[in-house]
């Protein structure tokens, strides 16, 4: 190889080797801060999302870190390769992560495997799979239900005992 074609190999080698570079040390700065809040929450003893949350689907997840990035909190971020719900009580489960991740590795859920959460199903009659509750739809214009009850906070609805 002659000095010019040397030279040449240079100048398309050296940017790349750099890029690739920064990218190994932004990734490696990102675990770390990841590792470091994900201790943070083991030893304030956060470790429960309080309401709904990511789960990630170990198989799928191919550590893109997308979900890391679309998370406003924080909540998420990538170790080892594999995305991890880092700082569990920042989490406030409105799924950007899931909406950003390019494989469909996560799901949001409530509840975990020390915390269930007997949320009720309900059919399109509103009848829920709970024995004795039935799910009331409410008109949020009166904040009244449509048998007669009075309605709390806005929502979607909420479950009355059946008479
Ligand atoms: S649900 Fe929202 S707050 Fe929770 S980890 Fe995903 S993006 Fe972050």
């Amino acid at each position: 190889m002659n000095d010019p074609d040397l030279l040449l190999n240079l100048v398309y080698a050296i940017p790349v080797l750099l890029a690739v570079l920064v990218y190994l040390w932004l990734r490696r700065r990102s675990e770390q801060a990841s590792l470091q809040a994900l201790a943070d929450a083991e030893q304030a003893g956060l470790t429960e999302s309080a309401s709904l949350h990511p789960v990630v689907d170990l198989e799928r997840c191919i550590g893109s870190g997308g979900c890391a990035r679309a998370c406003p909190e924080e909540a998420i971020g990538v170790v080892g390769g594999k995305a991890v719900l880092v700082s569990p009580s920042a989490c406030i489960g409105h799924g950007a992560c899931a909406a950003a991740c390019p494989v469909e590795a996560i799901t949001l859920v409530f509840g975990s495997e020390r915390r269930g959460v007997d949320i009720p199903a309900v059919t399109p009659q509103f009848e829920t799979n709970v024995p004795g509750f039935v799910h009331c739809r409410r008109t949020r214009r009166h904040g009244t239900d449509p048998q007669g009850g009075r309605a709390g906070a806005a929502g979607d609805g909420h479950h009355r005992q059946a008479s």
